[in-house]
């Protein structure tokens, strides 16, 4: 695939974890990939892991707040000029404020839904342009399996919840223009996500993370390379005819 035919890719929440993982795979499948995160400085390092691997790739490090639509539009529009049009895109960012529901304040509420739902529609409602005008696109959204209910993440399972519902009717609106819309649901991914809620727990990470496995048929938690190859799944062009899909990554049928 030569420079002007390359496809361009935004993976918001890309600096770590999960994000970084699938920048990485989709640059390895020939995209150009904008690695997007709240700090640019921190994005610069998955950037040249990706430069590293491979001279000939293309990828650039965009600091943007997903929340922020001023920083959007500007994020977006600065990747299409310097990378090219972007007709992929990975709304991965997010957090985490867990707590039982009479504890949660509503700046835990708000926090969450904004990240997830709120950046994931302005990030799409930016990109959607571009994806139109190409006849092409790739909406990939990350839900998670704690959208069936999760003790101690009413935000959060709500937030994920609606990252499906969102997913679904993108598919249904944006479908005639050549763009797909679906969602990830990962099950237990080793991040620093699931470091934070071991150590708001009180549980060591190495024993938090063997109790978690041995409660996965697969007998292994999940890492940021199985969530990509979803994802790549997601994004490539023989994938044009799966739409307003959630796959569960979780290493077995339920969370
Ligand atoms: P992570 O390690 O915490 O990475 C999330 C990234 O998103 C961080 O770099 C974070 O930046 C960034 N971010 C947060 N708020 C942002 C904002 N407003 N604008 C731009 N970037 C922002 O999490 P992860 O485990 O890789 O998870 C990635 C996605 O998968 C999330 O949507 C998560 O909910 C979902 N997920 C994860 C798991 C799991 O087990 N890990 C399971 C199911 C679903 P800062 O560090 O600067 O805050």
């Amino acid at each position: 695939m030569n420079e002007q035919s390359q496809r361009v890719a935004v993976v918001t929440g890309a600096a770590r974890g999960i994000g970084a993982g699938v920048a990485a795979r989709l640059a390895r499948d020939g995209m150009a990939v904008a690695v997007l995160d709240l700090d640019e400085a921190a994005c610069q390092g998955v950037v040249d892991a990706i430069t590293a691997e491979n001279p000939q790739a293309r990828a650039l490090a965009v600091g943007c707040d997903v929340t922020d639509p001023d920083q959007v539009e500007a994020a977006v529009a600065r990747v299409s000029d310097e990378l090219g049009p972007p007709v992929v895109l990975v709304n991965n960012a997010g957090i985490i404020r867990d707590n039982m529901l009479f504890k949660m304040g509503v700046d835990d509420w708000d926090a969450v839904m904004n990240v997830h739902l709120r950046g994931a529609f302005l990030m799409s409602k930016a990109c959607q342009a571009y994806m139109t005008k190409a006849g092409f696109g790739r909406i990939v959204n990350l839900s998670s399996t704690s959208a069936l209910g999760n003790r101690g993440q009413a935000n959060y399972s709500a937030a994920k919840a609606g990252m499906q519902g969102f997913t679904k009717t993108l598919a249904i609106e944006l479908g005639k223009f050549g763009v797909t819309a679906n969602a990830i649901a990962p099950g237990f991914i080793e991040t620093e996500m699931t470091q934070a809620t071991a150590a708001r727990v009180g549980v060591a990470w190495d024993d938090f993370r063997k109790a978690a496995a041995a409660q996965i048929p697969v007998g292994r938690g999940g890492t940021p390379d199985d969530i990509a190859a979803t994802a790549s799944f997601f994004c490539r062009e023989e994938a044009g005819f799966v739409s307003g899909q959630v796959i569960y990554v979780a290493g077995g049928p339920r969370a």
